[in-house]
């Protein structure tokens, strides 16, 4: 999709740092970590939201989830890790193209 950085880097039209790729998705290094490994997980097809995702992609949605879980030790996660998936404004979704953060590495504090 035109204007969608995330889109871009699926095309490597913009530069970032690739640990995982198949025909499907795409992870890569998220430019401002959070956690000492923070990654991205997206599609290669373009869509915002998980509401607009619909039957035809709960598959690919599946399958994506089960991905990440097989390469976490792979990935330096093997001690825990943690998913979250921003959606719309009050979320703070910044990128209009659905991508899990994949946050690990270090111990995450949950509450308080
Ligand atoms: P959101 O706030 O939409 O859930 O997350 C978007 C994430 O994309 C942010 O954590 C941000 O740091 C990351 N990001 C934005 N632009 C780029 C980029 O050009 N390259 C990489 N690797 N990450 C980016
Ligand atoms: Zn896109």
């Amino acid at each position: 999709m035109k204007d969608c950085i995330f889109c871009k880097i699926i095309a490597g039209e913009i530069p970032s740092a690739k640990v995982y790729e198949d025909d499907e998705i795409l992870i890569f290094k998220d430019i401002a970590p959070i956690a000492k490994i923070h990654l991205l997980c997206v599609p290669k097809e373009h869509f915002a939201y998980l509401s607009e995702a619909g039957e035809g992609r709960a598959a690919l949605l599946g399958r994506t989830l089960l991905k990440i879980g097989a390469l976490k030790d792979e990935l330096g996660l093997g001690d825990g890790y943690r998913l979250v998936v921003n959606q719309g404004e009050n979320a703070g979704q910044t990128v209009r193209h659905l991508h899990i953060h994949i946050l690990g590495g270090q111990p995450l504090p949950w509450g308080n």
